[in-house]
C-alpha cells in the first residue's frame, strides 16, 4: 500500500495486503534482440523462465521457479511486484507491462535481467518502474534469485547480528554500536507494548539513497523520491535507510503495527504512521520539532482546517512536515496520557477506518470532530 502524498514522506512502505497482485500483470514482452542472434544459449533459457514466470497468476506456482534458499528466507521474494502494482497511483486504473530490456552476465552461473514496468494507454507509456532480476544456473536448472540476497553476498556487505536485528552494513557506512544497541533498546520497549514477541528483523543500512535502491535492484521508480530516508518491506521484516543510521525507530514501530495487522486484521495508514513519528518522529526530526515548526507557520495561524484528518494539507513553508503524520502523533500524545501507553495503544490497535478514528477520539479525549480543530490548535500552542 502507498501512501499519497509522496513528497513528505519519510517512510514508504510497500507489502502485498491481502491482494493477489499479479492478477494486474500481463504477459512479458521480450526485446527481439534477446532471442536472436544470441551466441549464449543460456540466454534463451533465461527468457523462457521469466516468461513463465509471468504467466503464472498464482504465488505458489510462481515461487516454483524461485530459489529454495531465498524462499526459507523471504515470505514474498518478489517484492517488486507488490511494490509497483500497489502504488495507488496506478492499481485501479492499469494493468502492468513488463517488457525485458536487457540481460547481462554476472558470472559463469548468474544472470541478471533488466525488466521494466509501464502502464499503457492509447495516447501513452509511462515506465513505472525498472527493476533488476537474478537468475542462476543451479546445474542446468534455471532459477529466480532475489536481489537484495544476492546483492549482500555479492558485495560482501558486513553482517552483524544484535539480539533479533541483523544489521547489513553497505561498505560506506560504519558500525556504530551506540546507534546499533539503542535500536535494540528501542525494539525491546516496542515490542513490550505492543504485546509481541521481538520479530528477526534485518536493518539495510546504506550511504544514500541511490545505493539504497540499487542493492535491491530498483533501477527506476518513477515515485522514488530523492531524500525519503527509509523505506519497510513488510512481508519480509526489512527495514531499508538511506541516511547510514542504524537507529531508525520509526520503521521498527512501522513493523510492530503491521505484525498486529497479521493477527487481528485491524489495519489503518493514519495510525501506523501516527504511531511510528510519536516514537520514532519523522524526516529525521522529533515530534517536538514539528510543532514548533507549526507553530511557527502562517499558514497554521491563520486558517488552517484540521477536518480531515487523513489527508491534512501540507503547509508550503514546511515541506519536511507531513501534517497528517505529526498531527496523528499528537493525539497519540493526548491518548497515552489518558490511559498510559500500553492501554492507549491497545485502544489504537482496534481502529479500522476513519470513523472508528473520530469515534474513539471522542471517547478518549472527549473531543468531538467538529471541535477537533479548536482541541489542536490548544494542544499545539502549549507543547
Ligand atoms: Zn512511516
Amino acid at each position: 500500500m502507498w501512501l499519497t502524498s509522496k513528497f513528505f514522506l519519510t517512510s514508504i512502505v510497500f507489502f502485498s495486503l491481502k491482494f493477489e497482485i499479479l492478477a494486474q500483470v500481463s504477459a512479458l514482452g521480450i526485446n527481439p534482440e534477446l532471442t536472436t542472434n544470441q551466441r549464449d544459449h543460456r540466454i534463451k533459457e533465461v527468457c523462457s523462465l521469466l516468461t513463465s514466470y509471468f504467466a503464472n497468476n498464482e504465488s505458489h506456482d510462481r515461487y516454483k521457479l524461485w530459489n529454495s534458499n531465498d524462499l526459507v528466507r523471504l515470505a514474498v521474494p518478489d517484492i517488486y511486484l507488490s511494490y509497483f502494482c500497489a502504488s495507488e497511483k496506478y492499481s485501479s486504473t492499469c494493468s502492468f507491462k513488463p517488457y525485458l530490456l536487457q540481460i547481462n552476465r554476472v558470472d559463469a552461473t548468474t544472470y541478471s535481467a533488466i525488466i521494466s514496468f509501464s502502464k499503457a494507454s492509447p495516447s501513452f507509456i509511462s515506465i513505472a518502474g525498472i527493476v533488476e532480476i537474478i537468475v542462476v544456473d543451479l546445474k542446468g536448472t534455471f532459477k529466480i534469485s532475489n536481489t537484495l540476497l544476492f546483492s549482500l553476498k555479492k558485495n560482501k556487505w558486513r553482517q552483524v547480528t544484535i539480539g533479533n536485528v541483523i544489521f547489513n552494513l553497505s561498505p560506506r557506512v560504519l558500525f556504530d554500536e551506540k546507534q546499533a544497541s539503542s535500536l535494540i533498546e528501542f525494539d525491546t520497549k516496542i515490542s513490550k507494548i505492543f504485546g509481541l514477541r521481538p520479530i528477526t528483523i534485518s536493518y539495510i543500512s546504506t550511504a544514500d539513497f541511490a545505493e539504497m535502491q540499487k542493492i535491491r535492484g530498483m533501477h527506476f521508480d518513477l515515485d522514488a523520491v530523492q531524500g525519503g530516508a527509509a523505506q519497510t518491506d513488510f512481508d519480509n521484516n526489512i527495514i531499508y535507510v538511506s541516511n547510514g543510521r542504524l537507529d531508525y525507530f520509526h520503521e521498527v514501530v512501522h513493523i510492530y503495527y503491521f505484525q498486529n495487522y497479521k493477527k487481528t486484521n485491524c489495519y489503518n495508514q493514519f495510525w501506523s504512521e501516527a504511531l511510528a513519528t510519536y516514537w520514532g518522529g519523522s524526516m529525521e526530526q522529533t515530534l517536538d520539532w514539528h510543532i514548533k515548526q507549526i507553530r511557527r507557520a502562517r499558514e497554521f495561524n491563520d486558517s488552517y482546517n484540521f477536518h480531515d484528518l487523513e489527508n491534512l494539507k501540507s503547509i508550503d513553508s514546511l515541506p519536511m512536515t507531513n501534517m497528517s503524520y505529526v498531527i496523528g502523533a499528537l493525539l497519540c500524545k493526548g491518548i497515552f496520557k489518558k490511559l498510559g501507553d500500553q492501554n492507549g495503544l491497545h485502544k489504537i490497535l482496534l481502529v479500522n477506518d476513519m470513523d472508528q478514528t473520530y469515534k474513539l477520539i471522542e471517547n478518549v479525549l472527549g473531543v468531538k470532530k467538529n471541535k477537533l480543530g479548536e482541541y489542536l490548535r490548544d494542544q499545539i500552542s502549549q507543547l
